[in-house]
């Protein structure tokens, strides 16, 4: 049947580092969970993808202004990202979670950040969570543009704590990226692949399509099991 997208090509736009939903393997070619999802639904509904590795909130940008079609960069579905983009339905549920250095024992609650800083990814609803609680505990929050440096600064000491998804924190730290987490998961949003609101809708479709196949043959499972399996 005809769905609008076979034979085409769309421009998406995705996150850095993110693993285990999209970083570089060893061999620098992009690989995680967003990835081979994306990859699968392609071609089992027929359509090609050109995956631009550009940041989270440049990524943002980049659909925004037209710029790609769509975003997958485990993005969180949001009451507020929903007045811009239209969203997949929903195939991961995520929360945002604090991790400290691994040698740090100083802070194991957010009522020890009072008066330290601490780092979020601009844009990202662990940056949001942060924000929302800095007054009440008395830090600051400096946003940065990729989990990676995020994880860096707290090595640094420069961040005494980050802010970030918690599959994503404790994939690194299964790792051993040199963090701990200290802190339960927050209420967290689902992923979900994102296009600008009222385009692109046939894409939006496949999407949607292809990833109920996947979960209804096993794919989604084994991509899934392919990645966290080392974090359980
Ligand atoms: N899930 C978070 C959000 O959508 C972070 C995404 C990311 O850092 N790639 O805000």
């Amino acid at each position: 049947q005809h769905t609008g997208v076979e034979g085409k090509k769309f421009a998406i736009a995705t996150d850095t580092t993110f693993a285990p939903f999209e970083f570089r393997d060893g061999s620098g070619n992009l690989v995680g969970i967003d990835m081979d999802l994306l990859n699968a639904i392609a071609k089992s509904q027929g359509f090609e993808v050109d995956i631009k590795s550009l940041g989270f909130d440049a990524a943002l940008q980049a659909l925004q202004s037209n710029q790609v079609a769509g975003v997958i960069a485990g993005m969180s579905i949001t009451d507020e990202r929903k007045k811009i983009f239209d969203f997949s339905d929903p195939y991961f549920d995520s929360g945002v979670q604090m991790a400290v250095a691994k040698n740090d024992d100083a802070i194991k609650t957010y009522a020890d950040l009072k008066g330290k800083s601490v780092t979020a990814k601009r844009g990202s609803e662990g940056e949001t969570f942060a924000k929302s609680i800095a007054g009440k505990y008395g830090f600051t929050v400096k946003a940065l543009a990729d989990s990676a440096t995020m994880y860096d600064d707290v090595k640094a000491g420069n961040s005494v704590a980050v802010f970030d998804d918690y599959p994503v924190l404790a994939y690194g730290v299964s790792q051993n990226n040199g963090l701990k987490i200290v802190t339960e998961k927050e209420q967290g949003s689902s992923y979900g692949f994102a296009v600008n609101k009222g385009q692109n809708q046939d894409l939006l479709k496949a999407f949607d399509t292809g990833l109920a196949e996947l979960k209804a043959n096993g794919e989604y499972d084994l991509i899934l099991d392919t990645y966290l399996a080392k974090t359980e």
